[in-house]
């Protein structure tokens, strides 16, 4: 590891993310469109000039008749291409927000604190605080926030290189991990769309290089946890939501996961005295690693959206395994190794193709038909799942190690029955989003950016 990112990695303040929290906290709830809203918007503002942010702004924006303001802060490279951290300072209805996202907030200021001393970079960083992450309360939209940014790119998307969302964090039982989760496919109904995975792979290496190794999805299941964010609608999203089905390549991370979750989430307790100082410095410290790899990591284009991560320790220490590229050129991840910031970053590719995961069956986790709520998490059980005896022919053609035993079992999960099964369950909701104006693509194999305004699920 380099010396600079020694330094940053060693850096976050917990304590001060926490005062943040606590103070966005003392507000009450401040939903999108509440009066407080505002009021917690020039909070953010005020901390980010005060962490030395450049261009600090209010964005304000409307979405189905309410208000809400986003605050912006930049950090400039010369060239034009640029790196977004997120979070949201907006609440659910009846919570203060310590965990959700104060927190997500807090780390974002002192992440920007720190970065904002490091004299030069290689890609512009915008710091970006949402408001109406948690619209999905006012039934009419989700990730309002992060959709008005969206949009307001135009055709700037074509330079960001990749949006890293900071959600939930501090929870002293938990672990940090990234979520790359599949998301309806606003375009295509009853198809996915999930973060590239040469951005998975760049920000698991970068964490891991940077000594604050990002498990992926869960720290125990992560070979479930990733055919099950394929297969279900788990009804666990940030505002990566927004990125990811616009075609931009996005994913956020928490320390709740599957088997650790907050359980003061979206309640009237989830207050700062249930946050964890030394856990907000440990999701500091692997925000600042993942993110110093987003501002270096080759640009890459294309959705890449067949990728299993494995490795010892199911979720630290892991290794993106990419598909072997069907249209030339080498794996996608292969070209993410050995970057500045640490060692080898990716283990080599091989040649692993999934096949779509299969559809629950009969009493199984069904699609929600219609704009779900998301009062609670949706852990899903593994019960729910399909019986892995089909195995796809060739998945596991090579014995050994487990990890590649587990990769074995996670593809099992599927059968070739999965895509039509899939398919057949269209989401309502996408259906009628219908095909969105494209305002301008993000490279050439990316496709059109698409800015959905609509919930999808
Ligand atoms: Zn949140």
């Amino acid at each position: 590891m380099s010396l600079p990112c020694l330094i940053l990695v060693a850096a976050l303040d917990g304590q001060a993310a926490l005062q943040h929290a606590a103070a966005l906290a003392a507000l009450g709830p401040h939903p999108w469109g509440s009066p407080r809203g505002p009021v917690a918007a020039e909070y953010v503002a005020s901390q980010f000039r005060a962490a030395g942010l450049q261009e600090v702004r209010l964005q304000p924006f409307e979405s189905h008749g309410i208000k809400g303001t986003n605050v912006i802060g930049v950090l400039r490279a010369p060239g034009p291409e640029f790196v977004v951290l997120a979070a949201h300072h907006d609440t659910a209805p009846a919570a203060p927000g310590a965990y959700d996202d104060g927190a997500g907030v807090g780390i974002l200021i002192e992440a920007g604190r720190i970065l904002a001393r490091v004299p030069s970079r290689p890609r512009t960083l915008v710091f970006v605080s949402f408001d109406g992450e948690e619209a999905w309360s006012t039934g009419k939209t989700t990730t309002a926030g992060s959709r008005a940014y969206v949009q307001s790119l135009g055709n700037e998307a074509r330079n960001l290189a990749g949006a890293l969302v900071v959600e939930m964090s501090g929870f002293k039982g938990g672990t940090p991990v990234l979520h790359p989760i599949a998301y309806a496919d606003p375009l295509k109904p009853g198809r996915s769309v999930i973060a590239p995975g040469w951005l998975v792979g760049a920000l698991l290496a970068g964490s891991r290089d940077g000594g604050a190794p990002l498990g992926l999805g869960d720290p125990w299941l992560a070979w479930l946890y990733q055919p099950a964010v394929r297969t279900f609608r788990v009804r666990l999203y940030g505002d990566d939501l927004s990125f990811v089905q616009a075609g931009l390549p996005a994913a956020f991370v928490s320390d709740s996961s599957f088997t650790a979750f907050y359980p003061w989430y979206h309640q009237a307790t989830d207050t700062p005295d249930k946050l964890d100082a030394g856990a907000l410095g440990r999701m500091g410290a692997s925000v600042l690693a993942a993110v110093s790899a987003l501002e270096r990591m080759p640009r890459s284009s294309g959705a890449d959206p067949a990728w299993f991560a494995a490795g010892p320790g199911a979720g630290r220490g892991m290794a993106l395994r990419p598909r072997r590229a069907l249209r030339g050129a080498r794996p996608p991840g292969r070209a993410l190794a050995g970057r500045r910031c640490g060692r080898r970053a990716l283990a080599p590719g091989r040649s692993l193709r999934p096949r779509p995961l299969a559809a629950p069956g009969a009493g199984g986790v069904g699609l929600p038909a219609a704009l779900p709520r998301r009062p609670r998490p949706a852990p899903v059980a593994p019960g729910a799942l399909a019986p892995p005896a089909a195995g796809p022919p060739g998945a596991g053609r090579r014995g050994g190690p487990a990890g590649l035993r587990l990769r074995r079992l996670a593809l099992g999960l599927g059968g070739r029955g999965g895509a039509p099964r899939l398919r057949a369950a269209v989401d309502a909701s996408a259906r009628s989003a219908g095909p969105a104006a494209p305002t301008g693509p993000r490279g050439a194999a990316a496709g059109p950016l698409r800015v959905p305004d609509r919930a999808l699920w």
